[in-house]
């Protein structure tokens, strides 16, 4: 069992529920989408092969309580759903950070999973796997990344139209950074009265999205 892996490191959650909690990062190599803010391109290629054994020593060395297992898009590589389970049964609280389109059901349920919609100002709304809807629980987070005021109009709608706000612990609206002010969706938020959490990519703000943070 091995895996393809661009980077482990231990840094600060910088998105999602957990956010500002000490966290080990686990980046898989690989993603088919091509979002056009994408700001993890340097994972789509490259990476070394790490035994799913190594993965674990290396996670374990860190001695954390929150691993995240990200990319890319972690679950384009199957070994994935192994390792998932194995962090779990390690005791860690894992979460796991996925495009919303390849397929969840397999993903340990354990694994809180953070999965993106993807908005039209992404490029990439026509690969939203719509049947993952069903296989979140209360547990889970959708997060999405905004960048107009269409996109916002849209994941609203997505909202409503998919119950998310009882399906789901959390929903993230998120702007893209540099597209969209946070101010700007912030009162976007409060005028519509919407029970959504805004986030704001605390990574970028401390270390400028350099890798290994
Ligand atoms: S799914 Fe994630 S890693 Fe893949 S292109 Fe989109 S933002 Fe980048």
């Amino acid at each position: 069992m091995s895996l393809r892996i661009t980077e482990i490191f231990y840094s600060l959650q910088g998105e999602a529920r957990t956010v500002g909690r000490p966290t080990v990062f686990v980046r898989l190599t690989g993603c088919p989408l091509r979002c056009t803010w994408c700001d993890s391109a340097y994972a789509f290629q490259g990476g070394t092969i790490w035994s799913e054994d190594k993965v674990l020593a290396e996670v374990a060395s860190f001695g954390p309580q929150y691993v995240t297992v990200t990319g890319g898009e972690p679950l384009a590589q199957p070994e994935c759903i192994s390792l998932l389970e194995k962090l779990c049964d390690a005791g860690y609280e894992v979460s796991l950070e996925t495009s919303g389109a390849l397929a969840i059901d397999a993903v340990d349920a354990r694994v809180v999973k953070v999965m993106d919609l993807k908005a039209p100002g992404s490029g990439e709304v026509h690969r939203n796997r719509v049947e993952n809807i069903a296989c979140l629980s209360p547990n889970d987070q959708v997060k999405f990344v905004l960048s107009t005021r269409e996109d916002y109009d849209w994941a609203k709608m997505q909202c409503d139209l998919h119950g998310l706000y009882e399906r789901v612990s959390d929903v993230l609206f998120s702007p893209t950074h540099e597209l969209l002010e946070p101010r700007t969706l912030a009162e976007w938020i409060l005028a519509d009265r919407l029970p959504v959490r805004l986030q704001l990519q605390l990574h970028k703000y401390l270390w400028n999205n350099a890798p290994g943070h």
